[in-house]
């Protein structure tokens, strides 16, 4: 049917993570065994303060529209926990709550960039930005994480992508997909680039509490980056709260006014009785988020070392997130597959497990000769090591491989 749609929706992407995990899902209803690596979601169960929190808050009633920035209590709370986590002093003025990160990201695009402005995110990135940026009519810039580099980026690539039109660049640590961090340095260049030249930064923070060597170090810490730096952040990942839909941006006061007409327009407000909980998250024990970290990081020491296990494979252990981004470039050679699309496709309808491929997230950057996979290892240990173990028989398998060469999927 033609549903005759606006010409800027043609220009909006996706997350293919949920249309792989869609896949996973139609085939576990056929009654296949499939251990899934796609979806970045903590498996924890959100901490029992939190949900008792949010049942008490329905129980009294918090049921009815909240402010359209949020709850003074909410606004104060993260205007606390930012003050205390990025080392600058932040208002409850500073701040906007919306019902997940994302919506950040959809505010900010539409709301600073212009037709035809440059927008540098980085690549392989989170997909929504390009989407974002293609969306609102801007012009997305990649810039390219480099492997050898922890999946950080090359301060003088960066500088060679600026130019007069560049009206934001987009900061992600630790990254989505690769779980790779940005130096303190490279952040503290890059702030002092943005303030010089007047240019807008997007740093979503989202994975900020799942750091595994030394500290989280946020773009917003330096000099400008106050005036200059809309800081993402949210409790889907820290607190386990995807479901919930809770997320914030920090930013100067004047443009948290602009921010709150745009959600007046979209969303109205965030669910009051899940503001409730998102105070209780921050301002109560913070337990059950370091028991979290913990595990993931026993469970990256094992999904690392069982990858690297399969002849063709190669993983760096990633500093934060819960995402691995293995390199299968060799693998792809000695098997006879064309790149990770194929990997995906294969370990999927002939291996039964879920992973995603490197371009999930963005077009490969011009010259760029390796290939990727991603796999969230937010999920148990014991699945993880089932998972691995299918993976590692099916690639190892000439006889199911030649068949699926011969007959695809
Ligand atoms: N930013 C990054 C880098 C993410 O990986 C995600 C979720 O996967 C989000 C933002 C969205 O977070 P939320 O679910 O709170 O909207």
């Amino acid at each position: 049917m033609n549903v005759n749609l606006a010409k800027r929706m043609g220009r909006m992407g996706t997350e293919a993570a949920f249309d792989v995990f869609a896949e996973v899902m139609a085939l576990r209803a056929q009654g296949k065994d499939v251990v899934s690596f796609c979806v970045g979601e903590p498996d924890f169960d959100t901490p029992q303060n939190v949900k008792q929190t949010g049942m008490n808050a329905i129980a009294e009633n918090k049921t009815h529209y909240a402010p359209v920035p949020g709850t003074p209590e909410l606004r104060k709370a993260i205007a606390e926990y930012v003050s205390k986590t990025r080392h600058v002093k932040v208002e409850p003025e500073e701040v906007i709550v919306v019902p997940g990160a994302k919506p950040i990201l959809f505010i900010a695009m539409l709301s600073l960039v212009e037709e035809g402005d440059e927008v540098i995110y980085p690549n392989p990135g989170y997909p929504i930005y390009e989407s974002l940026i293609n969306f609102a009519g801007g012009t997305p810039v990649p810039l390219p994480l480099l492997e050898e580099k922890g999946f950080g980026f090359d301060l003088n690539e960066l500088k060679k992508l600026l130019s007069p039109k560049t009206r934001m660049i987009v900061v992600n640590t630790p990254s989505n997909p690769t779980g790779g961090i940005i130096s303190k340095m490279d952040l503290e260049e890059l702030a002092r680039i943005c303030k010089e030249k007047g240019i807008w930064v997007l740093s979503d923070e989202i994975y900020s509490r799942i750091v595994y060597d030394g500290a989280f170090e946020s773009i917003y810490q330096f000099d400008g980056m106050k005036e200059r730096c809309i800081l993402v952040d949210g409790h889907s990942k820290t607190y386990a709260m995807t479901g919930w839909r809770l997320g914030y941006g920090v930013m100067n006061a004047e443009l948290v006014r602009h921010f709150s007409k745009f959600m007046n327009n979209m969303a109205t407000s965030t669910a009051t009785f899940v503001q409730a909980a998102g105070a209780q998250a921050l301002s109560g024990s913070q337990e059950d988020v370091e028991k979290m970290v913990k595990e993931f990081r026993a469970r990256r020491d094992l999904i690392v070392n069982l990858l690297n296990g399969i002849p063709g494979i190669s993983c760096h252990a990633p500093r934060g997130a819960f995402y691995v981004f293995p390199n299968v470039t060799q693998l792809c050679r000695e098997i006879g597959f064309s790149d990770s699309w194929q990997v995906q496709q294969y370990l999927l309808y002939r291996g039964g497990v879920g992973v995603l491929a490197r371009t999930c997230f963005g077009s490969r950057n011009e010259g760029e000769k390796e290939d990727y996979i991603r796999l969230s290892y937010a999920t148990s240990q014991e699945l993880i090591r089932e998972g691995l173990g299918r993976m590692k028989a099916a690639l190892a398998d000439e006889g199911r491989i030649q068949d699926f060469l011969k007959e695809g999927r």
